[in-house]
């Protein structure tokens, strides 16, 4: 027992925050929470969750032409967006009540206001002054808009959330995770669509087959994708706005998107004033511990800039929380993180790129298959699925799975596993098959793809 209010204070009460709070507390510390915004932080009310049920309601307009084939007459469809937006408010309420609930069990004090730190050991929030021996930060992160003419006209995917009707001609501006699955979101609505990425393929740092893979399949769907291509300006004219590209040419749009990354949100809680070291983007430095470059000062998930998936945060939560009150020296394993992009189709991937295992292990065998999917032999969708395996030859160890297909993200994270076990391609091929699935192709690949030509050059 300290001599401060609490063994620990925690800023930020998002998937991180929340984890590491409870987990701490029922280890036997007394533990304190500070959000300024809401319980559960950007997964829960801005992110993952508003997004995956955006992204299976956006996914009826493809099973109900689907269905045609399978000898059902729909009849007339229309999406109603604020039904979409009620719904989704109020599943996001039961689960703010849920972390609510959840923090209140576990006997953690929650002070829903901004809490500032007045030295290492000392915090002010909701107009009151309290100590703590150990401070957390799990602030998370926040969308960046790039500063250029009429940005200020852009959203993010924060308002995206709150929009109270539906754009009709929407611009996506950005190549990552978040500007996929909206631009995919918004085409299923019944939106058009474009979306514009600055290099030559979106989705930079994953596997070269993925991303062209989903390029194909977005564009086949009717989406308006444009690389190389980036805005310069935005106009404002009435209720409609007008994207004036650089190196020429113009859109119209209702709204413009920007999924241009996540900022740590570290600033202006007092933390560069004692001393605590900082990446230039506001990234707060940790060590295996978590520990930053003030003893007490923790941080960890998305403010750390490392992985920002939220899984990732929970899981570093559960090390420091046995590490600082159940005695532990536990340290987080980044390897083989499976990860999803609810993209339609979805990409589920875990382990190594192609690119990324050449670099690191020189030759290595590709095994890839690209197939129309059962269900789509009785509809009219051209959709393809796309599998590949990506072996070391010496070992015979399975480096990486990528999939491009239907409910990829839910295939991939058994296959997590096997590569955690360090799995073979022997053992995957010993795997018997589910038939019929599309998932059987992982355990039954057997032909290498030829190895690309040496470049002449
Ligand atoms: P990402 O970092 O994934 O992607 C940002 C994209 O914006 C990149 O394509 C980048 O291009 C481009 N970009 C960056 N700056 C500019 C600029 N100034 N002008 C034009 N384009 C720019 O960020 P997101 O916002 O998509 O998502 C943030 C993070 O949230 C993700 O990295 C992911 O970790 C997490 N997330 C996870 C999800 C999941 O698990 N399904 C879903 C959503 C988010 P370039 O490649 O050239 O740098």
């Amino acid at each position: 027992m300290t001599n401060y209010d609490y063994d620990l204070f925690t800023i930020g009460a998002g998937s991180g925050g929340v984890r590491a709070s409870r987990m701490s507390a029922s280890y036997g510390a007394r533990v304190a929470v500070a959000e300024e915004l809401y319980l559960g932080g950007t997964c829960v009310n801005v992110g993952c969750i508003p997004k995956k049920l955006f992204s299976y309601a956006a996914h009826y307009a493809e099973d109900f032409e689907d269905s045609a084939g399978f000898g059902w007459t729909v009849g007339e469809r229309r999406f109603h967006w604020p039904t979409l937006m009620a719904n989704k408010d109020k599943e996001i309420a039961r689960l703010n009540g849920i972390y609510r609930n959840i923090l209140n069990n576990n006997d953690v004090k929650i002070f829903e206001a901004r809490a500032r730190l007045v030295d290492a050991h000392t915090i002010k929030v909701g107009g009151e002054t309290v100590t703590a021996e150990r401070i957390l930060v799990a602030v998370g992160g926040w969308p960046v808009v790039p500063e250029f003419p009429g940005s200020e006209h852009a959203i993010t995917s924060n308002e995206f959330f709150a929009l109270p009707d539906m754009p009709q001609r929407v611009i996506i501006v950005g190549g990552g995770y978040i500007a996929v699955e909206l631009a995919s979101i918004l085409h299923g609505f019944g939106a058009q669509v474009t979306q514009l990425y600055r290099g030559e393929l979106f989705l930079r740092g994953f596997d070269k087959d993925v991303r062209t893979t989903l390029a194909e399949e977005m564009t086949k769907k009717g989406l308006d994708l444009r690389f190389k291509t980036d805005v310069a300006t935005i106009e404002k004219n009435g209720d409609a706005l007008t994207v004036n590209l650089k190196g020429g040419g113009v859109i119209d749009a209702d709204a413009v998107l920007y999924a241009t990354g996540r900022a740590p949100k570290s600033g202006g809680i007092g933390l560069e004033e004692i001393g605590v070291e900082m990446r230039e983007n506001g990234a707060i430095m940790v060590d295996d511990y978590f520990q930053t470059s003030v003893d007490n000062i923790y941080a960890l998930g998305d403010v750390t800039d490392r992985m920002q998936l939220t899984p990732v945060a929970i899981a570093e939560a559960m090390v420091l929380a046995a590490n600082l009150y159940k005695g532990e020296k536990q340290v987080m394993d980044y390897a083989d993180i499976a990860t999803a992009v609810f993209s339609n189709p979805n990409i589920g991937t875990v382990g190594l790129t192609e690119e990324e295992a050449r670099a690191r292990h020189g030759a290595v065998d590709i095994y890839r298959e690209a197939f129309r999917p059962l269900k789509h032999t009785l509809t009219s969708s051209q959709e393809r699925t796309m599998m590949k395996l990506i072996v070391d030859p010496v070992s015979d160890r399975v480096l990486g799975c990528h999939m491009v297909g239907p409910d990829a993200g839910e295939l991939v994270q058994g296959l997590g596993i096997a590569l955690k076990c360090n799995a073979t391609k022997a053992q995957f091929d010993a795997t018997v098959g589910i038939h019929p699935t599309a998932a059987e192709e992982f355990v039954t690949m057997r032909t290498k793809v030829p190895e690309p030509e040496a470049d002449p050059a």
